[in-house]
């Protein structure tokens, strides 16, 4: 139950983000609630214990981390750290009738070897070099100005300092890139992967939702790095909460918003179950779509989310088909399943036809290999680890006729998914996976429609709406502080805060930072 009526700040959702603005309003001496409809708060990053009576605190559904400011950690005093991966990813595959796979990551030298056993030249790894080379040069000059007013797109354009470059990635289908640059099909599909995470689109896309995809995974912390967060997500959430707290804001859990009102000076905020409360600025972290329904407006064109999430935990890491490569680096890196270029192609092709990918793209990697604290010390011993993949290319629209209780077309592709990885494997994975404590294989899906149901993700779409490029149009109007901030709506006085603002998406707190930032500058 909130203890006021009035508040400076009230912030609509408790994900991440909202967190973040939480706390940032709070140490500024503002009067703030925040109301969650869930019984926790984290939204999209939280950790739980999936698995009826099993010691395992899994990242239930976002897993890296590489979009957080180190300033925002430092600012709120957050007791949270990641850990570096050894391995960057391992890609399966079959070349000349022998199981292979490139390793990337364990040292240069590795990884330059395992190019040249998988292409036969130097050239390839030559090629991923200098295209690295070019996207942290950018990542370095981006990635800072997250956290600033929002830049033109001439400004960040000078910012970068590079035309090629700019050319290549905000100008032209990421897809001419790729080719120009990389000859291997499978090189090129882990690259391409980076467009296509969260997003249903192709190499080609005239529209670059690809580029803008791409772009968020290749500047994150300046390096482009996706790091383990220690004790899993969980801790994040946890950490911020905390720092929420601490600042004096309230947090309300168990208490959906059903309506918003302005007249763009002051809001009143209803609540299912605990009253209407005003507020002088409300900072939505809920998506633009709840938005739009809080306030009786139109619904937002929908952008459906394209992905299978799944968690898994083991008795032991299979081991691979590949002779040369141990699973406990091949799994604690990005292992890619079937993301060759011309296979992410086709699967796209099946999926936007209405089909279910015949071989489904996926990834996955392993927590535990490089954070063991999120399993129970007996698990540790016992050798257990948990297994989280994202399937790609899974359109919301493919499962319109799943239920809660039969979600026939998400175990269909759950199947075809695990089939295409045990492809890779010299041993079937069902034989490594645990059982929770009623005896059932611990596996636990999600397609688009159950995260829309469970985190109210539009059409499960995991940042909210499609990603923009970090940049205001050169005509914008930057008049206010929500609109150089990147978080304004229709309504002066309602700002987004989470993942559907500009530069938000992904686990980052940005948003969270930019709208309290605005609302710190209007005074
Ligand atoms: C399966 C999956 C995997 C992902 N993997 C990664 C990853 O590895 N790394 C990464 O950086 N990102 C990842 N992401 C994306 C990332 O998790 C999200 O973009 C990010 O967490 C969004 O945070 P947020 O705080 O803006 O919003 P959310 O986390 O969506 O939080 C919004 C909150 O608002 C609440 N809410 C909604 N409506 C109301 C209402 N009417 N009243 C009160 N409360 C309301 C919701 O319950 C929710 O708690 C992943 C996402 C998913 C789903």
């Amino acid at each position: 139950m909130p203890e006021r009526t009035s508040y400076d700040v009230v912030i609509v959702g408790g994900g991440h983000n909202g967190l973040v603005a939480a706390a940032y309003l709070a140490r500024a001496g503002r009067t703030v609630l925040l109301l969650e409809r869930l019984d926790h708060t984290g939204g999209a990053a939280v950790s739980a214990r999936a698995f009826t009576g099993i010691d395992a605190r899994l990242s239930r559904y976002s897993y890296l981390v590489s979009l957080l400011p180190p300033k925002i950690v430092r600012d709120l005093g957050l007791r949270f750290a990641v850990r570096k991966r050894t391995v960057s990813s391992y890609t399966p595959t079959v070349r000349a009738g022998r199981p292979t796979g490139l390793l990337v990551g364990a040292g240069a030298d590795r990884t330059r070897a395992s190019f040249a056993q998988l292409t036969g030249s130097a050239r390839e790894y030559a090629a991923w070099e200098d295209f690295y080379g070019t996207t942290r040069r950018l990542a370095e000059r981006v990635f800072p100005t997250l956290t600033e007013p929002l830049p033109t797109r001439a400004a960040l354009r000078a910012r970068v300092d590079d035309d090629a470059t700019w050319h290549a990635l905000f100008e032209r289908p990421l897809g001419e890139t790729i080719e120009a640059a990389f000859h291997d099909d499978l090189v090129r599909g882990v690259v391409l992967t980076d467009g296509l995470i969260g997003t249903f689109t192709t190499a080609h896309d005239p529209t670059l939702r690809q580029n803008r995809c791409f772009l968020y995974h290749v500047i994150g912390g300046g390096t482009g790095d996706w790091d383990v967060p220690l004790g899993g997500m969980g801790a994040l959430a946890d950490a911020l909460a905390d720092a929420a707290r601490r600042a004096g804001a309230e947090l309300v859990t168990g208490c959906p918003v059903t309506a918003l009102a302005t007249d763009g000076r002051t809001a009143e905020v209803t609540t299912e179950g605990h009253g209407t409360v005003a507020a002088r600025h409300v900072l939505v972290n809920a998506a633009p779509r709840e938005l739009a329904r809080l306030l009786g407006d139109p619904a937002p064109p929908p952008a459906e989310g394209a992905q299978l999430k799944v968690n898994m935990l083991l008795t032991r890491l299979p081991r691979l088909r590949d002779p040369h490569t141990d699973p406990r680096e091949a799994f604690s890196g990005t292992f890619h399943v079937d993301e060759g270029y011309a296979q992410l192609e086709t699967a796209h092709r099946e999926a936007a036809a209405g089909r279910l990918p015949s071989a489904p793209p996926s990834e996955i990697y392993c927590h535990s290999l490089t954070d063991p604290s999120i399993l129970g010390a007996d698990l540790v011993r016992r050798g257990y680890h948990t297994l989280t993949l994202f399937g790609l290319h899974a359109p919301a629209r493919l499962f319109a006729t799943d239920t809660a209780e039969a979600p026939a077309a998400r175990d269909r592709l759950l199947a075809a998914t695990l089939a295409q990885l045990d492809a890779h494997l010299a041993e079937p994975l069902a034989d490594c996976l645990a059982e929770d404590a009623d005896g059932r294989p611990c596996v636990e899906a999600r397609s688009p429609l159950d995260l829309d149901r469970e985190l109210g993700l539009p059409g499960g779409n995991i940042f909210h709406r499609e990603l923009a490029f970090p940049h205001a149009e050169d005509t914008a109007d930057l008049a206010t502080a929500a609109a150089r901030w990147g978080v304004a709506t229709d309504h002066a006085n309602v700002l987004l805060c989470g993942a559907g603002a500009l530069r938000g998406g992904g686990v980052s707190g940005i948003p969270g930072h930019n709208a309290a930032m605005a609302v710190l500058e209007e005074g």
